[in-house]
């Protein structure tokens, strides 16, 4: 009887045997099946928005201690358990109460927000369709849509001429991007070409693919490769440079200008260091188009030029910011980003698609034949299987959801969303500056921005000291009462602004901690913004004030 705690009585129609098993897989032949398919459909979109509609801030009040404590078991049940209806049942009261309601225009801590419906609608079909995109067998005209729809994005990057993309369209030996899970992926992917480009055969040496890394620094005569990014850049590029061999130590952090844009002096001076020292190679330079703390966009047009004058790949990180480009008003922000070799861009930040879509652009149609690989039984030698280029195997669809996307939404569409957010955060930022107990930390480029509680006396203290200790002790004050407000006001579940920590050109030897505020659900509005200053400023006054 030492089971009795895990096993329940099991009803009896639940078996689980080949009559029901049959039952609960698709088949097109059946039309019961279409019935079954459309009734849980509605079950769960309907679920699911009432849910949305009754949690408005971030979550239910239940602490992750409650919430793990009721998530312990660890058998799986010999026989099934419940029925798809009570399975849904269950999601929509017992688990999507504790998600967060990402989705609330009071929700402005992150880079994920509310997406259109007809996303999840497109999903849905991606998932019933369920093709395999790692070759055309189990794909066909999906991979055909898929090199159709990266030359699209391709263009608004490159905006190479007619014949270029007449040319490279539909080539199955050319390749002009890729989809990938998101951003971290895009930014390996671009380092893996780089490296391999880089590294490439010669008189013996077959590569540094083949021989590994050891064989390919001796083969080039030199001992480290380095890549250099503003101290903003995103952490998934040290990531990269582990994977790769080259060393997370070695992606060299470069100081901030007072915009927070990469230090161009910096850079040409650590470039030049580098350069002196034959046996180190500088491998990429990777210009930032939208920081992920900051929003800010680095100079592309002289990143472009410093690097073709010392022959480095560069590399865009426009994970954030590339849907800028669909905005008349605002694209001349990533002027320069048409001279990168590669270019990461994210569908699930500011394309506002589904978890999870990432995408890599190349500027040569021929880079990514560095990072080739062919199978016997797929991806074979001159086939399009576009599983041949892409560190994933087995992926879905995802080239369907954003072309389908692009159609509805029209670079009309998204550029309206573009607007709005990098206006509304400008107008945000206004909204700060006009409040005493705020400082502005970094000023939005695009719909980012980071301020702190510091009301006004202090900052004339700050900018009125020269004794450092005293700036510094002033600092962490702030920070402990930054830390406990955006602590509080999640709690308290109203709204959620996030928090993160950074070293800025005025206060070079300090780390700040800011409140950090991403405005892209188009119906987070000025008001709701003020509301949330609000709050912020009772926060601060009843419960913490008396740490200055
Ligand atoms: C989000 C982001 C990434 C990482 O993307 P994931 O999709 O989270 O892997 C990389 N770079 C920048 C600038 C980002 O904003």
């Amino acid at each position: 009887m030492l089971n009795t705690i895990t096993t329940r009585p099991t009803r009896p129609e639940l078996v689980a045997d080949w009559e029901h098993l049959f039952k609960v897989f698709i088949r097109p032949e059946d039309d019961d099946c279409k019935a079954v398919l459309i009734k849980y459909m509605e079950r769960i979109l309907f679920g699911l928005h009432d849910f949305q509609k009754t949690y408005v801030g971030i979550t239910e009040a239940k602490s992750l201690k409650d919430l793990s404590e009721a998530f312990i078991n660890t058998i799986i049940s010999e026989n099934p358990e419940k029925k798809l209806a009570d399975v849904i049942t269950c999601l929509i009261k017992e688990i999507a109460p504790h998600a967060v309601n990402v989705a609330s225009p009071y929700f402005v801590g992150h880079m994920t927000s509310a997406i259109p419906f007809f996303m999840v609608h497109l999903k849905t079909i991606v998932a019933a369709l369920n093709q395999n995109v790692v070759k055309l067998e189990t794909s066909k005209v999906l991979s055909v849509i898929e090199k159709q729809v990266i030359a699209k994005i391709h263009r608004l990057i490159y905006n190479k001429d007619q014949k270029f993309y007449d040319e490279n369209v539909q080539n199955a030996d050319t390749t002009l991007g890729t989809f990938v899970e998101g951003g971290t992926t895009a930014n390996l992917t671009a380092l893996w070409v780089a490296r391999n480009k880089r590294f490439a055969p010669k008189n013996g040496f077959s590569g540094i693919e083949a021989e590994g890394l050891a064989a390919a620094y001796k083969a080039y005569g030199i001992d480290r490769c380095v890549v250099l990014v503003s101290r903003l850049g995103h952490y998934s590029l040290r990531k990269s440079a582990g994977v790769l061999g080259i060393g997370n130590r070695n992606v060299i952090p470069i100081e901030l200008d007072e915009r927070n844009k990469v230090d161009l002096g910096g850079l040409k001076k650590a470039i030049n260091e580098f350069k002196s020292d034959s046996r180190t190679c500088v491998l990429a330079v990777v210009g930032i188009a939208g920081a992920t703390e900051t929003g800010t966009v680095d100079p592309l047009e002289d990143l472009a030029d410093i690097c073709r004058e010392h022959k480095i790949h560069f590399h865009v990180d426009a994970a954030w910011g590339g849907p800028t480009l669909f905005s008349q008003q605002y694209k001349h922000l990533l002027k320069g980003i048409d001279r990168a070799d590669s270019v990461t861009i994210d569908g699930h930040k500011q394309f506002y698609m589904p978890m999870s879509c990432g995408m890599l652009y190349l500027s040569d149609p021929a880079s990514m034949d560095a990072i080739a690989y062919y199978a016997n039984y797929v991806n074979r030698m001159g086939s399009v299987d576009l599983g041949i280029k892409t560190l994933a195997g087995s992926r879905e669809a995802n080239s369907l959801i954003l072309d389908c996307a692009l159609k509805i939404m029209g670079k009309k569409g998204y550029s309206l969303l573009i607007n709005h957010g990098i206006e509304t955060a400008a107008a945000f930022a206004d909204e700060i500056r006009k409040r005493d107990t705020f400082e502005l930390v970094s000023v939005p480029e695009l719909n980012i921005l980071t301020y702190r509680i510091c009301p006004a006396d202090i900052r004339e203290k700050l900018a009125a000291s020269t004794n450092e200790n005293d700036r510094r002790r002033i600092n962490e004050t702030l920070n402990n009462i930054n830390r406990d407000l955006q602590r509080i006001q999640r709690e308290a579940g109203n709204s959620f602004v996030s928090r993160t920590t950074l070293r800025l050109c005025r206060h070079p030897e300090e780390d700040i901690v800011v409140l950090r505020c991403v405005i892209m659900n188009p119906m987070t509005t000025l008001d709701i913004l003020r509301e949330i200053l609000d709050e912020q400023e009772t926060i601060f006054k009843s419960r913490l004030a008396d740490m200055l």
